[in-house]
């Protein structure tokens, strides 16, 4: 494994108790404090965005200028790099949106007591995957390689309109859509379901999708939740 991710103090809080019992431990004598237990940990949900954020600095290949504890997410240009997108996609395959895949970690040697370690993702080969499918992404300048990287890890193939096709972005609104490629009923079940705030125009500022020119407008290839979210225009990527 290489370095982990530790998503303390980026995208997930922790809390935590305390609980000291000086008098046994031989502390007072001493002097020093080193009784600590921490119990009843708990983290908070997951802030996506500055996740992705951490992410995207923590591979960049400048890494070792950007040591965890330095960085300002704020400094990062959300959303200016496709990479952006490619993270998003593979953080999502991974389920790693839900608090329920991480876990505070305790370090239980040190010479104070106990110290909270940091916020891991709980199953490390998952984590192992993760990083691999992120290297993969990283690894090639190719905007087509990466967007095919991260299809055919969601379906599991290619379509063929997409195996020699190059992308760009192009900025469009849902009245660009061709129609009948929505089904009506199945769009009001996804809005309907609540969950996708995610994806409204405060939460989501990255491309929405991939679509194709067909007529004047647009067919969805890819991105039907994400882009029926959408009230204002936005990005997609187009095959040229
Ligand atoms: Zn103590």
């Amino acid at each position: 494994m290489n370095d982990r991710l530790d998503f303390e103090y980026i995208s997930i809080d922790s809390n935590y108790s305390s609980q000291y019992d000086c008098k046994s431990y031989g502390c007072d004598r001493e002097g020093i404090c080193r009784c600590k237990r921490i119990h009843n940990v708990s983290i908070s949900e997951v802030d996506i965005n500055k996740s992705i954020s951490y992410i995207w600095k923590f591979f960049h290949p400048d890494l070792e200028a950007y040591k965890k504890r330095q960085m300002r997410i704020s400094d990062v240009l959300y959303g200016g790099d496709p990479d952006y997108y490619c993270i998003d996609r593979i953080f999502r395959h991974y389920k790693l949106y839900d608090s329920e895949m991480y876990h505070g970690v305790i370090d239980r040697g040190g010479y104070y007591g106990d110290q909270f370690a940091g916020i891991f993702i709980k199953d490390e080969e998952l984590e192992q995957n993760f990083q691999d499918d992120l290297q993969s992404i990283f690894s090639t300048n190719s905007l087509a390689s990466k967007l095919r990287f991260v299809i055919y890890l969601e379906y599991g193939m290619i379509l063929e309109c997409l195996k020699q096709a190059n992308f760009e972005i192009v900025t469009i609104s849902k009245e660009d859509l061709n129609t009948p490629n929505i089904n009506q009923s199945h769009a009001d079940n996804i809005l309907a379901m609540g969950k996708l705030d995610y994806y409204s125009d405060d939460n989501y500022q990255l491309p929405r999708g991939i679509v194709k020119r067909h007529g004047d407008k647009f067919d969805i290839i890819d991105g039907y939740h994400r882009i029926l979210n959408a009230k204002k225009e936005f990005n997609v990527f187009c095959i040229k």
